[in-house]
């Protein structure tokens, strides 16, 4: 077990108030990965404060220089990638090789930020004008604060810290109370990788006090937030109100199209994948499956047998396909789902209950859950869930299909499963989510196009890379002009 400390100023410190939290193992209730200091106000205003000091020497540190201290970090994430990974799958509870992925995105996101530091680059453009040339510069924001969740818990910290350095920032970052373990190891990484120190610290803590302060702490520039669009709407609110820079990642309520075209074996797939990968805890996750009326029948068989052998356990034992929930909180609010489900009239044909034999004795885990005849504006069928729970509605046709799927509150990932090009062009046009799958499932970004949803989930295209990524997000522009006309009269007066 470890004792998890804050990093600022470049030393492992205690919090303040000398309190602690304790981080478990959601497969092994009686597991703790870590005995995390608890931290207030003080702990936050010393990392802002470092982060501010040590703004003025990074932001005029190289940006290629900046980029080999990721590159190197990238290769140490690699190198410790085996044993990162089975962390995840301790603290977090995703399967093996998802924690491993998980940690592969982190890997990939490195060496690609790493290589942004050598094509940093904005514009020159003609002048109207003889004597004067014009360019765009990127430049750094400041220092910002970094709140992240629990379902990529090294993954998403890597989104924002490895962009924010390579432009300039210095950051704090504020994970989440439910894997700061994980993030614990990725600060440890960089500092390895020899990143002076003041440019990133960490400080955990409860959201609503840490995160809170941190968002609304005058030392800091700007906010980048990954969660609940409930928290994001809040710290929107706080940071409105301040003229703060914010930019949010929130839930989802993704949807899957299954045409009657479509090669179902593969849609079941995607089905099964999307749906109970990661427990159902994507914001990606395929959690509405809009299936036409002519293969309903002969898909939810299909869906529901295949779902059926999924087998539940700890993420480490090479036979669990999915691992346990979160927390207990997320389990109980998972099974009032349910409930709201069967009242609403849905029908259940799998799962529904917590699993609490074998495998599972110890842990938060819930069964998968397939609730068919289901009608889109249900509760079931309108809200994040955040777990294993699938909701099946019926469609006539392609139209009234993504009608269905633009009509909640979330515009994050969708898909379509179709041999039809006209079907999946129409599609690609019309639903309106940010990312858009064609005979794929809604999730598996890869992190080399930006990647952000719209409505509910988000402001659209803030993290990862491609033209309007996260450099967008963690640098602003600067435009210079310069007007050499001067020195062309002096020229002419010396004739
Ligand atoms: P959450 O909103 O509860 O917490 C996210 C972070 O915010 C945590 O670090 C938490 O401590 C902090 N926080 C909580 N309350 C706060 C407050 N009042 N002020 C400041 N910070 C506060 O979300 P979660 O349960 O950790 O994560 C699950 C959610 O994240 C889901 O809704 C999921 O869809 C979303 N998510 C979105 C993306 C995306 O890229 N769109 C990616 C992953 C997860």
């Amino acid at each position: 077990m470890d004792r998890i400390k804050n990093y600022i100023d470049g030393k492992w410190v205690e919090s303040k108030s000398g309190e602690t939290f304790r981080s478990i193992n959601p497969a092994r209730r009686n597991e703790v990965v870590g005995v995390v200091v608890r931290s207030g106000r003080e702990d936050v205003d010393q990392a802002v404060k470092a982060a501010q000091q040590a703004y003025e020497s990074w932001r005029l540190t190289p940006a290629p220089r900046r980029g080999e201290i990721l590159f190197k970090a990238a290769e140490i994430l690699s190198r410790d990638k085996e044993s990162l990974g089975r962390l995840e799958t301790r603290e977090m509870g995703k399967v093996l090789s998802e924690g491993l992925g998980d940690v592969q995105e982190a890997i990939d996101m490195g060496y690609y930020m790493a290589g942004e530091g050598r094509r940093f680059s904005g514009e020159t453009v003609p002048s109207e004008l003889p004597a004067k040339d014009m360019k765009s510069l990127r430049v750094p924001v400041g220092v910002f604060g970094l709140i992240t969740p629990w379902n990529f818990p090294i993954a998403i910290p890597s989104w924002k810290v490895f962009p924010a350095l390579i432009c300039g920032n210095t950051a704090v970052l504020k994970p989440s109370s439910d894997t700061p373990v994980c993030a614990t190891k990725f600060v440890e990484i960089l500092v390895e990788a020899g990143l002076p120190k003041g440019v990133l610290n960490l400080v955990h803590g409860p959201g609503g006090e840490v995160g809170e302060y941190l968002a609304s702490h005058p030392g800091v520039d700007a906010i980048s937030f990954t969660g609940s669009f409930d928290t994001g709407k809040r710290l929107e609110g706080i940071c409105g109100a301040i003229h703060r820079m914010i930019v949010t990642e929130m839930g989802g309520k993704n949807a899957i199209i299954v045409m009657d075209d479509a090669n179902l074996d593969l849609a079941v797939e995607g089905a099964i994948w999307g749906g109970f990968g990661t427990t159902g805890q994507r914001c990606t996750a395929a959690t509405r499956l809009v299936v036409h009326r002519k293969v309903y029948q002969k898909f939810i068989e299909k869906f529901r047998k295949r779902a059926s052998r999924l087998k539940l356990g700890d993420g480490l034992q090479k036979e669990t396909h999915v691992g346990p929930v979160i927390n207990e909180s997320q389990f109980n609010k998972i099974l009032r789902y349910v409930e709201v489900g069967k009242k609403e009239g849905a029908k259940l044909i799998l799962g529904g209950k917590a699993c609490q034999k074998g495998n599972c004795a110890e842990g938060y885990f819930i069964e998968p859950t397939i609730f068919v005849n289901v009608s889109p504006e249900m509760r079931i069928a309108q809200e994040e869930i955040f777990g294993p729970v699938v909701s099946v509605i019926q469609t006539e046709d392609l139209e009234e299909a993504i009608r269905i799927v633009n009509r909640t509150p979330y515009g994050l990932s969708s898909a379509i499963y179709t041999q039809d090009v006209n079907s999946s062009a129409v599609a690609e046009r019309d639903l309106e989510t940010g990312i858009v799958y064609i005979n794929a499932s809604t999730i598996g970004a890869e992190i080399q196009l930006p990647f952000g949803g719209i409505k509910h989930s988000g402001y659209g295209r803030k993290e990862a890379g491609g033209r309007g990524g996260a450099l967008d997000t963690y640098s602003r522009w600067k435009v210079i002009y310069r007007d050499f006309s001067g020195r062309l009269q002096k020229a002419q007066i010396d004739k």
